[in-house]
């Protein structure tokens, strides 16, 4: 006889899933109704109109493709690269790997950018491989690097495309409600996210965006595009917001109500107000590692603040401080990914995930378990002293 499943209680502090709040649990356990439902099809287009915000801009072509990040990835070269095209792709950690991947699998060639894990893109070599190859119909690249925890300068990357007369991809699955994503001010042409990042919702779904010159784009193409399930043509006659509105596939019913409780929450606390939450306790966590002799690894301008990539000190074993956080602390932090396995840790503070009581958490496991296994010798408590120094009066009641 099976038994039901009930997973631990964890606190989710990896590159991804975040903690998922309760109310957005709670969204998602209501009753599942028809995905052509009017009630249904008034959710969608609700979703629509928040995603436009988080994403701000008024691409109407904005929706949650029914698959995780990568599903994402793939939608937005699938429907923009055509056989024989030539892409830029800027390549700076794990991510920029798949984008290559993606274009070849579309019958194109990619102009590799490469810059060391760690760093951002470096703008001057993007703007050198346009002149090298005027013909590139397209730059790709990755806002927020997950896999390094850099961020790279997406305004400048996307104004580089234009002056180039290409479109431009965006990786902004971590980015998306960490930090500003702008894709009208930029002048982004299409971006794809997650929605287990900050946005703290299940895992699962991938909002996208695409402005008017990347629709232009994908109803001139003359290859059908080479995925039946990610064509954007076909699933606009799902998404599209008019009355007669074409099955395409079944959308993950549940999981919408929870998309959109949590895209209420990034509305009611305000995007400009949960970047600066983002900001404060990623300081308060540098602040705490640096008292414990933690050493981040990326340089303090192109850190991102929701992913927070710290070097494993010499002589400690990577694998056996996570099972440990796992174990005594059902505390998820991330490992070392690619170039990094082994060097480094990826402690996540997205969405729900970054709040001080999490800071605090992870803080003290960590200088718990260093502290006993010999590589630091500090007072106890002087990790979550030095944190708790970095907040306001305001902070310490989360
Ligand atoms: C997580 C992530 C993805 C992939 O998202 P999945 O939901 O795991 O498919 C893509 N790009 C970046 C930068 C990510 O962090």
């Amino acid at each position: 006889m099976h038994h039901s499943f009930h997973p631990p209680q964890r606190t989710l502090m990896g590159p991804g899933p975040s903690d998922v709040p309760p109310r957005v649990l709670a969204a998602l356990a209501q009753p599942t109704i028809g995905h052509l439902d009017p009630c249904f099809i008034e959710l969608m287009d609700a979703i629509k109109k928040q995603l436009q915000y988080v994403f701000q801009t008024d691409n109407p072509l904005t929706l949650p493709i029914s698959a995780p990040g990568s599903a994402g990835m793939e939608a937005c070269f699938v429907n923009l690269v055509s056989p024989g095209d030539t892409v830029i792709v800027c390549q700076n950690g794990v991510f920029g790997g798949r984008m290559k991947e993606n274009v070849e699998r579309c019958g194109a060639t990619a102009v590799m950018v490469e810059d060391a894990w760690g760093k951002p893109v470096d703008v001057d070599k993007v703007a050198a491989a346009f002149s090298a190859h005027p013909q590139a119909s397209l730059l790709a690249f990755v806002h927020a690097e997950t896999s390094t925890g850099a961020r790279s300068d997406a305004a400048a990357l996307c104004a580089l495309a234009r002056e180039n007369r290409a479109l431009s991809i965006v990786d902004s699955v971590t980015g998306l409600a960490g930090i500003p994503v702008a894709v009208d001010a930029w002048g982004a042409d299409a971006v794809y996210s997650g929605t287990q990042k900050c946005l703290s919702c299940v895992p699962g779904i991938s909002p996208v965006t695409f402005s008017p010159r990347a629709v232009e784009r994908i109803l001139s193409r003359s290859h059908k595009v080479q995925s039946w399930f990610l064509d954007m043509q076909l699933v606009m006659a799902y998404w599209d917001g008019d009355s007669k509105r074409a099955y395409h596939h079944t959308a993950p019913v549940n999981a919408m109500y929870a998309l959109h409780e949590s895209l209420l929450m990034v509305e009611e606390e305000g995007l400009a107000a949960g970047h600066a939450r983002h900001r404060r306790n990623h300081e308060a966590l540098v602040a705490g590692l640096g008292a414990i002799g933690l050493e981040m690894a990326v340089a303090p301008e192109h850190r991102l603040p929701q992913l927070n990539a710290v070097c494993i000190p010499e002589g400690v074993d990577d694998a056996s401080v996570r099972s440990t956080l796992l174990a005594e602390f059902d505390l998820e932090i991330g490992a070392g990914l690619g170039a990094l396995a082994g060097k480094t840790w990826r402690i996540g503070l997205m969405g729900h995930s970054s709040r001080p009581r999490n800071v605090f958490t992870c803080l003290s496991a960590l200088e718990s378990i260093l502290s006993r296994q010999g590589a630091i010798s500090v007072a106890p408590g002087s990790a979550i002293t030095a944190a708790r120094s970095t907040y306001g009066a305001d902070d310490q009641a989360h």
